[in-house]
């Protein structure tokens, strides 16, 4: 079965644009959510979480999300050694995760794929790009985030114009007909060469 990873910025659309392939048929793995689960589930991972910012991490055994979420906003280092943490468990997870799904190809959809190196797993990527200054508007509604506080959160990420280089597909989400209409473009283009392999 073929992985296709799907990322993009924050506020690019990627959850809004899986479950246009969802309703494909096709299954969809959303990494966030799996390693969010994991913080609360792994004792492994709490040993290293707790090894690295502190006691305080933890609450019994409920991660102390706004802590961490503290910890590691302004500092480039410690998000990169928790993502390190956690990674290696969402692969895991997402092996396993696998074995139970049937069909052409899976939606693999992660916030970090190219800065991971994930993507080489992938048979093919997908990028979904959106102008930032709709990104920030759309978080703003969602989340009530400061536009400082967005700004920050994209600077930790790859710029779309280093991810675009890496990317099989990129897909524009600015109007949601348009972007089921590219969705439906590339589930047939991945579909047809599945069938050339
Ligand atoms: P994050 O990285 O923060 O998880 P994301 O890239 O997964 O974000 P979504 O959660 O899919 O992005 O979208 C962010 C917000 O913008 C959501 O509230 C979603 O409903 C809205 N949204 C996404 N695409 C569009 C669009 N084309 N038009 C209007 N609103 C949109």
């Amino acid at each position: 079965m073929k992985i296709v990873g799907l990322t993009g910025g924050i506020g690019s659309g990627k959850t809004t644009v899986a479950g246009f392939f969802r309703e494909l048929g096709v299954p969809v793995y959303i990494a966030d959510d799996a390693g969010k689960r994991l913080l609360n589930t792994s004792s492994e991972i709490k040993k290293k979480v707790i090894a690295l910012f502190g006691s305080e991490a933890y609450t019994g055994d409920s991660p102390n999300r706004k802590f961490i979420a503290a910890q590691v906003f302004n500092d480039k280092m410690k998000l990169e050694k928790l993502n390190s943490i956690i990674h290696p468990a969402v692969e895991i997870d997402f092996q396993n995760w696998l074995t139970e799904e049937k069909g052409e190809y899976v939606i693999y959809e992660a916030a970090i794929l190219f800065e991971t190196g994930s993507y080489k797993k992938c048979d093919f990527n997908i990028l979904v790009t959106a102008p930032q200054n709709l990104r920030i508007e759309r978080l703003q509604k969602r989340d009530n985030s400061s536009t400082e506080e967005i700004r920050q959160r994209m600077n930790n990420q790859w710029s779309d114009e280093k991810k675009r280089k890496l990317a099989n597909f990129i897909i524009k989400n600015v109007e949601l007909g348009q972007t089921r209409l590219q969705v439906k473009h590339i589930h047939e283009e991945i579909l047809k060469a599945g069938k050339n392999c």
